[in-house]
């Protein structure tokens, strides 16, 4: 089976999982997560006319997709992996949503950037669910606080939340917790669910969905 018939079945099954709960399947988005795959594994799905992607790390990104952009059009990319204040300008540059803001030094520092660059991609705070300590996020507790801080200190919007649930745990209190944060605080998008758990995800409200694995098969290294 090829790539593309891989985002086609995915296509296909989010579009049941939407439809099996009720919700129109135009309202759910495949971001198709390409880290560790070069530009040539990636161009299939652009030809195919798939236009929205993830990836994890600014450095990786940048390379890859400038010379994507320059042969597609219309291309929507999401940064889904922590983000490092000194990397900010590049991800500015490279990214349409950022997906991974988690605190308040990386807020203001895309705040100034946007300004700078006259450029406004998409902001979603990723919220650590599970309160891991060694993951991404702001704490649970802390979400409403930072959401607020953001808009009010920053004079950011945020339109989205994003969690990665524990490995080991059922995934859907945590997607539960996340779009009770999201209701209570006014945010509309919920990026939650992933190659093994994204039809549980639609039923919880996700409106994107990050799948790479069971489109673009293993990855052949290890994330950090
Ligand atoms: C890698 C990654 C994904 C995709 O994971 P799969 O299990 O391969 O679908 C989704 N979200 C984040 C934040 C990731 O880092």
């Amino acid at each position: 089976m090829s790539i593309v018939d891989r985002l086609n079945d995915t296509k296909a099954a989010i579009a049941r999982a939407a439809a099996d709960c009720g919700r129109d399947p135009a309202t759910v988005t495949l971001v198709c997560v390409t880290k560790t795959f070069p530009a040539e594994d990636v161009a299939p799905l652009l030809a195919a006319g798939h236009r929205v992607f993830g990836e994890n790390r600014v450095q990786e990104a940048m390379g890859k997709w400038q010379g994507l952009r320059e042969t597609f059009s219309g291309i929507e990319l999401h940064l889904i992996g922590p983000l490092q204040s000194n990397k900010t300008k590049e991800a500015v540059e490279t990214f349409d949503v950022i997906q991974s803001v988690d605190r308040e030094k990386i807020a203001q520092s895309l705040a100034e950037e946007m300004k700078k660059q006259g450029k406004r991609p998409r902001l979603f705070v990723q919220v650590n669910t599970g309160a891991e300590p060694q993951k991404a996020g702001v704490l649970p507790q802390d979400a409403d606080a930072f959401i607020a801080l953001c808009r009010e200190k920053c004079g950011l919007k945020i339109s989205g939340l994003m969690c990665v649930p524990p490995v080991d745990e059922q995934a859907s209190p945590h997607f539960a917790l996340l779009a009770d944060i999201a209701k209570r605080n006014g945010v509309r998008d919920l990026s939650m669910g992933m190659s093994s758990d994204y039809e549980l995800a639609i039923q919880l409200g996700a409106n994107y969905v990050r799948v790479g694995s069971a489109i673009m098969g293993a990855r052949e290294y290890p994330q950090p």
